[in-house]
């Protein structure tokens, strides 16, 4: 059972998971400051790995709801040895922008599989809920999670918005861009 935040920082979920791109966001990004500690969220098996896509990763393997496990991209760095057993809480990497998250906002990718295979992901958003009840039901970010990821900026322009139709909706009629 989940029991500990991942991240150990204050943070912003910069992409939800769902649909993103023509295909599914399989995780939800939780953007904090570079380094920021990344916990184990509850006690487990953590293994740490490298992937194109996520840079630097780990899979937490739970001791007590197997074979539930869980996913962390990006790391800037890990935390001592692997594979390794962690109590809830321990530190195990840091926040950062490896994979191919480069080049943008410092962020954890984090996914949970409730059968341990990637395929399996759900949204973690209920689950980081159930520990913090007063995170709203869906990530503020949900509406618009495209001011974070473009430096955090409180107010949208058009040349964002007109960015994220470009950058999100390759298959949307030049017409509809227009009028956006
Ligand atoms: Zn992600």
């Amino acid at each position: 059972m989940l029991s500990v935040f991942p991240v150990a920082a204050k943070f912003t979920v910069c992409s939800p998971y769902g649909p993103r791109g023509g295909s599914i966001h399989r995780g939800i990004d939780l953007c904090a400051a570079t380094d920021s500690p990344l916990l184990a969220v509850e006690a487990g098996t953590a293994n740490a790995g490298t992937d194109p896509k996520g840079g630097n990763v780990i899979v937490l393997r739970s001791s007590t709801d197997a074979p539930l496990a869980y996913y962390y991209a990006h790391l800037s760095a890990y935390e001592g040895t692997f594979p390794r057993a962690v109590a809830a809480g321990d530190t195990v990497g840091y926040v950062g922008t490896t994979g191919n998250a480069a080049g943008g906002p410092a962020h954890v990718h984090f996914e949970c599989w409730p059968t341990g295979v990637y395929t399996s992901a759900v949204d973690p958003w209920p689950l980081l809920r159930a520990i913090d009840p007063s995170l709203p039901a869906r990530p503020a970010a949900h509406a618009s999670p495209w001011p974070a990821l473009f430096g955090g900026a409180a107010i949208v322009s058009l040349a964002v918005l007109a960015a994220h139709f470009v950058m999100v909706g390759q298959n949307v009629p030049r017409r509809r861009l227009r009028v956006a």
